[in-house]
């Protein structure tokens, strides 16, 4: 028999204020429950009941992960630096990897991810075809230097991540993997009861081909969702939509006055136009230091990786000096004799369309109506460079794409030979070659999850955990203690929750009712037994269901299978 816990022991210290540090409601409520402390910025400590329920989403991953025959290991989290220059990421990762050295002055770094560390461990012993595939994972605290930790335990320094890895053959056969990752990923959504869209995103610093993202919907997200009515969904930074342009005046290239106008919204204002009339420049330096004028929709805005497959990942928009420098006029900037004075200029795909642009004069206070690529300038390369937006058209069907917010949770990537030839892991091949193997590689967010669904599930008074993850599912709570009526009745049905495997928390407080109440609200269990004298002498206790806040009246000797059945039904 085991001992439920009495809230009286409880070690999850709330708080009656609204810590200032908090914007979003998953800090703030996992900080006034009790159930994380800071240690340092991007750094927490879990406490018993944050860390009961990251432990809940875990156990939902491993048994998802053990269901598509995927490994549990456990690898190092330091790892030497010899690995990461191997593969060329110790430069490439940037700032973000955490760096240390050891008594022998020898560099290492804290694993933000274990691509390196897992193509080595396989290297020379994984090494026939005949063995694959093979696909492992792990649960473990990763570390990256974000340069803005913040929001609690959605961007932290320190986090609990899964990450697998898997070894194929060939593409066709990694495809099957990833496929078994992706269906695996929906149901950890699922049985976490997060409201998702799977998109497709850009594989980023990882490098690879094809690449999902899930995303947990939610307005406090930090990545920019579009999506259309035949399925389509992709992170706005990776979509390639159809963007609607329209010329201002056409004809001939005449010029505008427009005193005192220095952006595109004061243009079209100014104009009586709309935005996409206009077009907009944007000033940059390449990552060689070259100077080069962007054009995009007035709509728009730029997106910055897309700009960086041109100009490479060091570009930046020109400062002050760098404007006075080319003798660039801020906010009336156009292609015009831009060939003649050696700026190279490159265009959204979308203005190969547009016939006439409207566009800054290069001098103060003017701009260029009716300017004509190849006529009035030399025609820019055309790139993919603007950033997709609510209104654009669907790549897939054409209708016009919607946007939302959301929080990244989880990530599939297919990764291809990148890090196996970059760190030579290769197999024997049926037709006796040696090949590197064909990988992919798949994290979830484990702690992130957790907060994701707080993001999901709340109220003004508190969290309301969906029953997977919940630290308890019932909080029997007893009123008014020292009576010899309520506090029998409360610890028995304690018990035979417990006995019925139900993990329930006993509030033995000797508090207010009031404060009770408000503190099961705040930390959210999903059902409350609400055990007072009046209810028990007439043989009931009071059931609060903490999703809907409706509450029942139940027969003492009831009440435990009753809710029993229906929590299990949730788990
Ligand atoms: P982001 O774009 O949010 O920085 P990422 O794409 O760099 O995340 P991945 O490398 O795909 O992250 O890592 C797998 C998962 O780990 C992510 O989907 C996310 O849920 C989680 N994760 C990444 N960075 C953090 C962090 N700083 N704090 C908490 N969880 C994180
Ligand atoms: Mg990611």
């Amino acid at each position: 028999m085991s001992q439920y816990i009495k809230m009286s022991a409880l070690y999850a210290p709330t708080l009656k204020e609204d810590p200032n540090e908090a914007e979003l409601a998953s800090h703030r409520l996992l900080l006034r429950a009790g159930m994380i402390r800071r240690l340092a910025a991007g750094i927490y400590s879990y406490l018993p009941l944050a860390w009961r329920a990251i432990k809940k989403a875990e156990q939902i991953v491993r048994e998802e992960m053990d269901a598509i025959g995927s490994q549990e290991i456990l690898m190092p989290i330091v790892q030497p630096a010899e690995l990461w220059h191997e593969s060329g990421r110790w430069d490439d990762y940037g700032p973000e990897l955490m760096r240390l050295t050891d008594r022998h002055d020898r560099a290492f770094a804290l694993g933000p991810t274990h691509e390196e560390v897992i193509t080595t461990l396989v290297k020379n012993e994984l090494k026939s075809y005949k063995q694959l595939p093979v696909h492992m994972y792990q649960i473990q605290t990763k570390f990256r230097d974000e340069i803005r930790p913040r929001f609690g335990l959605l961007r932290g320094r320190e986090f609990v991540m899964k990450d697998a890895y898997s070894f194929d053959v060939s593409e066709e056969a990694l495809d099957k993997t990833y496929q078994a990752y992706k269906g695996a990923y929906e149901r950890i959504c699922e049985r976490m009861r997060i409201d998702y869209r799977a998109v497709q995103a850009d594989s980023g610093q990882i490098g690879g081909s094809e690449t999902i993202e899930f995303m947990a919907l939610a307005e406090s997200g930090e990545s920019d969702l579009l999506f259309c009515d035949c399925g389509f969904a992709a992170d706005a930074e990776a979509a390639t939509a159809g963007i609607q342009v329209e010329s201002y005046k056409d004809g001939e290239l005449l010029e505008e006055h427009t005193p005192n106008i220095k952006t595109i919204e004061g243009l079209a204002e100014f104009l009586h136009i709309k935005t996409r009339q206009t077009v907009k420049a944007m000033a940059l330096i390449d990552s060689d230091g070259n100077k080069v004028l962007a054009f995009i929709p007035g709509s728009h805005e730029l997106n910055e990786i897309k700009v960086s497959a041109v100009l490479g990942n060091n570009f930046r928009i020109m400062e002050d000096e760098d404007l006075q420098e080319a003798s660039l006029v801020k906010g009336f900037i156009g292609p015009i004799g831009m060939k003649d004075r050696g700026i190279r200029t490159i265009a959204d795909v979308s203005l190969k369309e547009l016939p006439y642009w409207l566009v800054g004069a290069n001098k103060a206070d003017y701009h260029m109506s009716g300017a004509t690529p190849g006529r009035d300038f030399d025609e820019p390369e055309y790139f993919d460079l603007a950033l997709a937006q609510e209104g654009d058209s669907c790549p897939q069907c054409g209708h016009e794409l919607q946007s939302a917010r959301g929080i990244e949770i989880s990530q599939i990537f297919k990764l291809g030979t990148k890090y196996s030839e970059s760190l030579q892991a290769h197999f024997v091949d049926e037709d006796g070659e040696e090949k590197p193997f064909v990988m992919g590689c798949y994290g979830v967010g484990v702690s992130r999850s957790v907060a994701a669904v707080i993001e999901q599930y709340h109220d003004e008074y508190g969290i309301k955990w969906p029953v997977s993850i919940a630290p308890y599912e019932v909080s029997v709570i007893a009123l008014s203690v020292d009576e010899n009526i309520v506090f029998p009745v409360a610890e028995k049905l304690a018990q035979a929750f417990d006995d019925n495997g139900i993990d329930v928390v006993l509030d033995d407080r000797n508090e207010r009712a009031g404060v009770k109440f408000a503190d099961n609200d705040l930390m959210g269990f999903p059902y409350q037994v609400i055990c007072g004298t009046r209810n028990i002498e007439k043989g009931q206790v009071e059931l609060k269901d903490r999703h809907t806040g409706e509450k029942e009246l139940i027969d003492i000797d009831k009440v435990v299978d009753y809710l029993s059945e229906k929590i299990k039904a949730q788990r």
